[in-house]
């Protein structure tokens, strides 16, 4: 190993931001270099996407800047496309100018996972993934430029597949974004579109299993059910999205058709697919294979952890039962293997990772949630509180802990901000109509081609 060894951390989101957080705080100045990579300035706390698309937290709040708080790493913007461990070299794609290899000693393989999507007639051309900033942000303009679309026709058909929203996925990514969207939607409808009622509104969950939010226990999950039920929305169980036609009508499993402009895909993750581009050893899962250390199987300075790596779960009697892909076990991951990165760096034994899951806490809008920690059940507001407690207690950095209390605070004293922000999906539109002497309509048009032109960006 060189004098001074080159420790790469592939990914800087909760994985890569918390193990850099560490080594920089552990390791002398000058004991190592650490690079972090990652095609986005930021780390991204996935658990405020839901409240940042409702407009409770600003969108920049939920972001954690890397160069900012990794000030003593050198952080590349740009995507790593493959790596050979047994060259320790990373091939890096910056994000802009030509491609460079990356010779490293020490690896932290963190690039989390992807959307795990179907070969659903339609999903690529109509869906959208609820996994970053840009997409919550672009869901928030999106379902109030609904509202504004469906208020301003008298064509009955074009307000109904305005007004009709379909997330398909249970788990709490998805129960979260539907219903913290639906919240925001009621109470911008009651308040702000004289012209139209909730019950104009159609908001389909649509799920492949018997349940939702198999992280909490199944009568949590039927509860929440009842929960969404009882505000008109509809929890499909036991039903799959089938396809969606070019026109944009859903077809479910049941039998079910009705077109909307609104296709949320948040049916699980899958690990990193770059990870076919390395020589790391995969599971049948396409998880990178890890001791119980965080090492990767059989190399060398190689490690990994977060929700790309089968980590045996050393709490569980099951033989092969490995950690849940969350972020509870993600931060803790990642600091125990920036200690074990600097136990080996002296020279002693690394520690295995042990923790038994705690439990899991969702917002279902405003004051409205539903927790299981430690075997404690919460339902509605104490669920609610907990869930705001939680989180602002697990995001990074003071800075954003005081911002996102300081959003919440704000939103209580004044009314919820619900104005879609629509030249945000296509703000070239109206410069370019000018330019070639075109007509710009005021309203962006829902398509996913729309989106694919302009990029969803954060306001
Ligand atoms: C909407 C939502 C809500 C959630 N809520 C909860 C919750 O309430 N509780 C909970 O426990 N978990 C929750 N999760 C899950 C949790 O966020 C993840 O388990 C956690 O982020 C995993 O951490 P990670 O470091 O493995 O991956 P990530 O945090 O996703 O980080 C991966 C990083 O790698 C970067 N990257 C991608 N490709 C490359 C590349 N080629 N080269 C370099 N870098 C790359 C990405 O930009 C990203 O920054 C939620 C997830 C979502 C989407």
């Amino acid at each position: 190993m060189a004098q001074r060894p080159v420790i790469l951390i592939v990914g800087g989101g909760y994985v890569g931001l918390y193990t850099a957080l560490r080594l920089q705080k552990k390791l002398r100045r000058g004991r190592a270099e650490i690079i972090v990579v990652d095609p986005q300035p930021h780390m991204t706390y996935q658990p405020f996407l839901p409240e940042a698309a409702a407009g409770s937290v600003e969108p920049r709040h939920v972001v954690v800047p890397l160069r900012r708080t990794l000030d003593q790493c050198r952080v590349i913007t740009g995507a790593v496309a493959g790596l050979s461990h047994a060259d320790r070299t990373a091939t890096v794609t910056p994000a802009e100018g030509d491609s460079f290899e990356l010779r490293y000693d020490v690896l932290v393989m963190a690039a989390g996972s992807v959307a795990r999507t179907l070969p659903i007639p339609g999903l690529a051309e109509h869906g959208i993934g609820f996994k970053n900033v840009g997409e919550a942000i672009y869901l928030r303009n999106h379902v109030l430029a609904r509202l504004d679309a469906a208020s301003s026709t008298d064509d009955p058909q074009v307000r109904r597949r305005a007004l009709t929203f379909t997330f398909v996925g249970g788990g709490y990514a998805g129960i979260e974004a539907f219903a913290e969207l639906e919240d925001m939607a009621r109470y911008a409808l009651e308040r702000y579109y004289p012209r139209l009622s909730p019950a104009d509104m159609r908001w389909v969950l649509v799920e492949a299993t018997g349940r939702i939010l198999p992280e909490v226990d199944a009568d949590m999950g039927a509860w929440t059910v009842q929960q969404l039920q009882a505000r008109g929305m509809e929890v499909k169980l036991n039903t799959t999205l089938d396809s969606v036609s070019d026109d944009g009508v859903v077809r479910t499993g049941d039998g079910d058709e009705f077109a909307s402009d609104t296709l949320v895909w948040t049916a699980g993750t899958k690990p990193h697919p770059m990870l076919a581009q390395t020589d790391l050893p995969l599971d049948e899962r396409g998880r990178v294979r890890c001791r119980a250390t965080l090492q990767v199987d059989g190399l060398d300075g190689a490690w990994a952890a977060g929700d790309l790596a089968a980590v045996p779960d050393v709490t569980k009697d099951e033989p092969g039962a490995t950690t849940a892909p969350n972020a509870q076990h993600a931060v803790r991951q990642a600091k125990r293997l920036a200690d074990n990165i600097v136990a080996v760096l002296d020279g002693e034994q690394p520690v295995e990772y042990r923790h038994a899951y705690a439990g899991s806490v969702a917002s279902l809008g405003l004051h409205k949630g539903v927790a299981q920690v430690y075997g404690v059940k919460l339902k509605g507001r104490p669920a609610w509180w907990m869930h705001r407690a939680y989180h602002v207690s697990r995001v990074p950095t003071l800075n954003r802990k005081v911002r996102v209390v300081a959003d919440w605070a704000l939103a209580s004293v004044f009314r919820r901000e619900v104005i879609a922000l629509g030249q945000l999906q296509n703000p070239r539109r109206e410069f370019v109509a000018a330019a070639t002497g075109g007509q710009a309509p005021s309203i962006p048009p829902p398509s996913a081609a729309d989106r694919d032109q302009s990029g969803p960006r954060a306001s």
